[in-house]
């Protein structure tokens, strides 16, 4: 655990240890254990996204701030992605 002693100027000494680490996920593609900076943003199902954790070179951009996992990637090429992401919100 990292600490790291801090001293205020009213004369006010600690140490601030920093608790709890951060989970570190990473890239859920085959043979590929880069950290994972992105999500799968492919929609599978109405409110429900992939969520693949993928690496930078694994998450492929294909909109502002939307990123497939090569599989998706794959699967989308050919469909029209304005349908994927039509909200399909029913209110009875
Ligand atoms: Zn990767
Ligand atoms: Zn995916």
């Amino acid at each position: 655990m990292p600490c790291t002693p801090f001293r205020l100027p009213g004369g006010i000494s600690g140490i601030v240890c920093t608790r709890g680490r951060k989970r570190v996920h990473r890239c859920s593609v085959d043979g590929c254990s880069a950290p994972s900076g992105f999500q799968c943003d492919y929609q599978t199902k109405p409110g429900k996204t992939c969520d693949r954790h993928l690496c930078a070179v694994h998450a492929h951009q294909v909109g502002a701030d939307v990123h497939f996992c090569p599989a998706h990637l794959a699967e989308s090429s050919g469909k029209k992605q304005g349908d994927l992401f039509a909200t399909t919100t029913h209110e009875d």
